[in-house]
């Protein structure tokens, strides 16, 4: 089982809160296009003995792309990989593309599963992150979804806006479960070094809330979430039940994927690699080919502590038995001594030899991955 990801990384404006790679330079977007299709050859050996359970376009805004394009990509997918029969499929999209011309084009595609970057139900929350829809576009854009036929739609929420009141945060979680979606990702907002809200901060024009704020909104988040009947399976996305990002467990679980775009990464079972952030290299990959990538081995070390990282984020947890099959006796015991402050105050709990974070310990869950890591 393994995913293959594409980062389309042309974006119409820039967002204050965003560190990913995009590019504004439309005019690129041509010849991006071309080289994309020839990195898909390119690495067709990548993941010569796995079938593929998963692709995602995330970006930037692959939305820009027009659907007859996406269906080119994905035939070249097709015909370059062994792709399961029923693939999850999923696209990111800005709500501001989403005509219902663009919703029917996309049913034409083999696209099964849209993430909406909505964010916010109110203009101001969008106004101040910069973003390029409007409220009302987004709940059009569910809208034409749903009518052609969509059933497996995720939007993505921030939380820990500026000055956002308990009402604003209440509201929000309202609309979003009215929406009759079938997943939500909801991040608290972080100040990325050289984004405008990073230099908004530092110049003191922007105030975070206070920790205890953030903690009520994650708190109210997963309690309102859950009694909605979503899963809370991740840190940061509930879903339906059969509804999980299959795409994103993969990530979680350790599936090998591949990765193609600029700043891209990929992941075989041992090396990590990654496509160089930059679209001027990338564009002369017909050229230069693995001069875009750079890669490193993973130490047992290094697999250790993603294994922690990774596991201690999902519902699944971590659990011992795998642990002493593919670390040691040692790795496990240091844990142990490790966890055992964060079981005592009730951040980790255990069950069935597994380790798992409790909402209390979801809040703090970077502090406590960094101490049990060796
Ligand atoms: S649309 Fe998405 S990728 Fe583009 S700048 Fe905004 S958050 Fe970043």
């Amino acid at each position: 089982m393994a995913g293959i990801y594409i980062h389309y990384p042309f974006c119409k404006s820039r967002c204050y809160y965003c560190d990913f790679y995009t590019i504004t330079d439309a005019r690129l977007q041509e010849p991006f296009y071309k080289a994309l299709l020839f990195e898909i050859n390119l690495r067709k050996d990548f993941l010569k003995n796995e079938t593929i359970e998963t692709i995602y376009l995330g970006g930037g805004t692959p939305s820009l792309l027009e659907p007859a394009k996406i269906n080119e990509v994905l035939d070249a997918i097709h015909k370059n990989f062994n792709v399961s029969d029923f693939p999850e499929i999923t696209i990111e999209v800005n709500p501001d593309d989403i005509s219902r011309y663009y919703v029917k084009q996309l049913a034409k595609t083999q696209i099964n599963r849209v993430s909406l970057g909505i964010q916010a139900f109110y203009n101001y929350h969008l106004q101040l992150m910069n973003r390029r829809h409007k409220v009302y576009g987004a709940l059009k854009a569910v809208e034409a979804l749903q009518n052609e036929g969509y059933d497996n739609i995720s939007i993505d929420l921030i939380y820990g806006l500026p000055e956002m009141t308990k009402a604003e945060w209440e509201k929000t979680l309202n609309k979003a479960v009215q929406m009759n979606i079938q997943h939500i990702s909801a991040y608290h907002l972080t100040y990325e070094e050289n984004t405008v809200f990073d230099k908004l901060k530092k110049s003191g024009l922007l105030t975070p809330p206070d920790e205890e704020v953030s903690h009520w909104q994650f708190s109210r988040m997963a309690e309102f979430f859950e009694s909605n009947d979503f899963i809370h399976y991740e840190i940061s996305n509930f879903g339906k039940l059969g509804r999980f990002s299959k795409h994103n467990v993969n990530y979680w679980q350790n599936k090998p994927y591949l990765g193609l775009g600029p700043a891209a990464h990929s992941f075989d079972g041992s090396y990590r690699y990654w496509n160089m952030p930059d679209i001027s290299k990338y564009l002369r990959i017909e050229r230069k080919h693995d001069d875009i990538r750079e890669q490193e081995k993973l130490t047992t070390k290094d697999q250790f502590n993603e294994y922690l990282m990774t596991g201690l984020r999902t519902y699944w947890g971590i659990d011992t038995e795998y642990i002493v099959n593919h670390f040691s006796d040692k790795h496990l015991s240091q844990l142990k001594e490790n966890l055992e402050k964060y079981l005592k105050s009730g951040h980790v709990q255990s069950k069935d030899n597994k380790y798992y974070l409790t909402r209390n310990g979801m809040f703090i869950s970077d502090k406590i991955t960094s101490d049990l890591f060796i």
